[in-house]
C-alpha cells in the first residue's frame, strides 16, 4: 500500500495492515529499479525469530509503471504494478491544458496496455473557446482508442462514469496540481486524502523529495493509487524507438514505412509522415512525438559529450 524508507505498509488477505521489511535474499527480475518493490504488488511474508515481518517474494506482476528516477538519471522508478486502470486529470484552463503532458503520460501506461481515462475537469468553466479545444482533443484520443470524459466537481458532470471506473479496480490517478485531484476523488470518496499538488516540487527538480506512490482502499475492492511528484515526466531512459513504438497510431502505420527501423522524421517513403499529410495522424500528436524524441536526443546527448 506504501512504502517509508526501509518499511512497507501490507495489507494482508485478511485485511490488516502489516509493516514489513524487505528481505535480503530477494531475487530481482531483470527490471533495474531503484525501488524493488512498488504499490499494487502482491508479496509473501515470513516472520522472522523477533516477529519481523519480511518481504520474502514478489509475486510476477501483470504489469507496472515506470518513470525515469528522479533521483539516479539512468534508473527506473517503480511508480505502482498490477494497475487495472489510469486516469489521467486535466483541464483545458485553470490551468491551460499542456498536450504534451497527455502524450508523455500516456508512454508510461502504453507499454503494457493499461487502460487508461483522460478526465478534463472544470468543464463548468469551459465557454465556446474551451469547448472547441475540449472537442478537438476528444477526437484525437478517442479516434485512437483512449478513453476521454468532461467531468466538474462543481455541476457533478461525469462524476459516475468517474465513480463506475474507480469501483472494484486498482487506479492509479495522475495529473498536474491545481487541475482537481483532490475536488474529484472528494466528490465521490468524500473524507478522500489525496496528496494534494506536488510536494516533490520544492528543490525544482524533485530531488529529496518523496516521489512514491501511496494506495488506498475505499473500498472492499477498490483502490485508489495516488502518485505525487509526476509533475514534469522526462524520459532518458527510453531510446526513440521505443516513443516510436508506443505512439500507438504510428506503431500501426509502421510496417508500411520502407525501413523497419524508421523513426518517421526525415526517412523516405515514410508511411507515418504520410498519415500525417492526409489527416489520418494528427499533426499535434505528430509534433509532440518529433518534440519528446528531440529532448531524448538532446539529453543523450548532453551526457555523452558533456567533457566539452
Ligand atoms: P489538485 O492539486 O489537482 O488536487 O487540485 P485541487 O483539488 O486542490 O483543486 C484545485 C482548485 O481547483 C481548487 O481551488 C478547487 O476548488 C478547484 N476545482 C476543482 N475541481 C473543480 C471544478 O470541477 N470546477 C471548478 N470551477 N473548480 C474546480
Ligand atoms: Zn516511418
Amino acid at each position: 500500500m506504501k512504502s517509508t524508507g526501509n518499511w512497507y505498509d501490507i495489507l494482508s488477505e485478511d485485511g490488516d495492515m502489516i509493516q514489513a521489511r524487505m528481505g535480503g535474499k530477494i531475487r530481482l527480475d531483470e527490471l533495474k529499479t531503484t525501488n524493488p518493490v512498488a504499490v499494487g504488488d502482491q508479496v509473501e511474508l515470513t516472520m522472522e525469530t523477533n516477529h519481523d515481518y519480511i518481504i520474502r517474494q514478489i509475486m510476477p506482476r501483470t504489469n507496472y509503471v515506470v518513470r525515469q528516477s528522479p533521483r539516479k538519471k539512468h534508473n527506473l522508478h517503480l511508480i505502482a504494478s498490477n494497475v487495472d486502470h489510469a486516469l489521467l486529470i486535466v483541464t483545458v484552463i485553470e490551468p491551460n491544458l499542456k498536450m504534451g503532458f497527455i502524450d508523455r503520460f500516456l508512454l508510461m501506461t502504453e507499454p503494457y496496455n493499461i487502460p487508461v481515462t483522460i478526465v478534463f475537469n472544470k468543464s463548468d468553466l469551459y465557454k465556446a473557446k474551451e469547448n472547441k479545444i475540449f472537442e478537438r482533443v476528444h477526437d484525437i484520443y478517442t479516434k485512437i482508442g483512449y478513453a476521454v470524459v468532461k467531468t466538474s466537481t462543481m455541476t457533478r458532470e461525469g462524476l459516475d462514469t468517474i465513480k463506475d471506473i474507480l469501483t472494484d479496480k486498482k487506479v492509479l490517478i495522475s495529473g498536474q496540481s491545481g487541475v482537481g485531484k483532490s475536488s474529484l476523488i472528494n466528490a465521490i470518496v468524500p473524507g478522500y486524502e489525496i496528496r494534494v499538488g506536488d510536494i516533490s516540487d520544492h528543490s525544482g527538480k524533485g530531488q529529496h523529495t518523496t516521489t512514491f506512490a501511496e494506495m488506498h482502499q475505499w473500498q472492499s475492492n477498490s483502490f485508489i493509487i495516488d502518485t505525487p511528484g509526476i509533475k514534469t515526466l522526462s524520459f532518458n531512459n527510453l531510446e526513440v524507438m521505443d516513443v516510436a513504438h508506443n505512439f500507438r497510431e504510428f506503431f500501426v502505420m509502421s510496417p508500411d514505412c520502407k525501413f523497419n527501423d524508421c523513426t518517421h522524421r526525415n526517412e523516405p517513403n515514410c508511411a507515418v509522415k504520410k498519415a500525417v499529410e492526409t489527416g489520418e495522424i494528427d499533426e499535434l500528436r505528430y509534433n509532440n512525438y518529433l518534440q519528446i524524441i528531440d529532448d531524448i536526443e538532446s539529453q543523450n546527448y548532453w551526457e555523452l559529450h558533456s567533457d566539452y
